[in-house]
């Protein structure tokens, strides 16, 4: 029997209830602290209890997890916790294309299969000294959104960087990422696309509550300008939303585009999962500023299905149930090797 597995984190519980759903056994890579947590939920067969979520590079783990013919979903503590040189070294088969984790890791990478895809993207600053209006700083990686700034001039970049070093939220010699600020109405569009179908599902979009850049426009303008802390952009949670219908099309068209680009740079290509990050501007025009080349914690709002999924599917179809699904076609068709890596 094939079964999925996946870390004690993020998407892990919309994961393991559509491996569920699907028939499938479902196991939980559960660190310690969280065990009361895990063990309140039925749909979870079994759990794999570690100290550390680094567990998984060892053969220990990694060979329970093999013996059961398990299937790893990846999703953003992987990233966030591991090596790309880890996440691909990992014994166990893992769902999608692992080799594109390291694009998502990578800032330059990054950059360049948004270019392949032909998405339109902020400009990147080279150089502090070059920052003449708006700008967004990002650390490397997966970092959720903490730590980052946004500054208008080199000398307020200089200021805030200081600062954030000092209270040890960066490091001193931190390579940071500076990128042109967007301003807008952002959306986080999620994608599915089919190894075995070769078809490109849009399953929703949300908006996400960071914090604390959303407490301070709560502020009114006399409080926010008193104001010293720099505010981040950590992630706390997510909202669902719907588009304009008129923005389907493009929408479709930049799934399509990432695919083939993803396909001809990193093989096999999307697979499964994926996000496309950005702001729509006044005219309603999309620039994309990151992608995620996995599940994201977005699409847990839609446990029971999107409006967008519900279009294509006559039952309640979440993310997590999407990719159990397409592990047990795979299995029937005798195909796994074409969804995993
Ligand atoms: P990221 O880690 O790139 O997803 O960025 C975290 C958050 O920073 C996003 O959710 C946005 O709120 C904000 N952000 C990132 N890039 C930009 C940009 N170029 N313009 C405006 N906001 C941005």
């Amino acid at each position: 029997m094939t079964a999925i597995a996946t870390l004690g984190s993020h998407c892990a519980l919309q994961v393991l209830k559509g491996a569920h759903d699907e028939g499938l056994k479902s196991i939980l890579v559960c660190e310690r602290a969280r065990e009361s947590l895990y063990r309140r939920f039925g749909f979870i067969d079994e759990l794999i209890m570690v100290d550390s979520f680094r567990e998984i590079l060892e053969d220990k783990t990694a060979g329970q997890l093999e013996a059961q013919d398990a299937v790893l979903v990846p999703h953003g503590t992987l990233i966030a916790q591991m090596e790309s040189d880890e996440i691909e070294s990992i014994k166990v088969p893992m769902f999608g294309n692992r080799n594109i984790l390291r694009w998502e890791s990578d800032r330059g990478l990054k950059e360049q299969m948004m270019e392949a895809a032909g998405l339109s993207i902020p400009e990147t600053v080279k150089e502090p000294s070059q920052i003449d209006g708006a700008v967004i700083v990002k650390r490397q990686g997966a970092a959720g959104g903490k730590g980052y700034f946004i500054a208008s001039s080199p000398e307020e970049y200089d200021k805030k960087r200081g600062e954030l070093v000092a209270d040890g939220i960066i490091g001193k010699d931190e390579v940071l990422y500076i990128q042109r600020y967007i301003r807008g109405v952002l959306a986080y569009l999620q994608y599915f696309y089919s190894p075995l179908q070769k078809t490109l599902e849009f399953f929703g979009v949300d908006s996400r509550h960071e914090s604390d850049i959303d407490g301070l426009a709560r502020m009114p303008a006399e409080a926010q300008l008193g104001s010293k802390k720099i505010p981040s952009f950590n992630v706390i949670a997510n909202s669902p939303m719907v588009l304009r219908e008129s923005l389907l099309q493009k929408v479709y068209e930049m799934g399509d585009s990432f695919v083939k680009a993803s396909s001809e740079l990193v093989a096999p290509g999307m697979n499964g999962p994926f996000c496309i990050e950005g702001v729509y501007d006044e005219n309603a025009r999309f620039t994309a500023f990151e992608f995620s080349a996995r599940i994201v914690a977005g699409t847990n709002i839609y446990m029971d299905g999107s409006p967008y999924s519900t279009l294509l599917y006559g039952e309640p179809m979440s993310m997590g149930r999407r990719i159990a699904r397409e592990v047990r076609t795979a299995k029937e068709q005798e195909k796994l090797d074409d969804v995993l890596t």
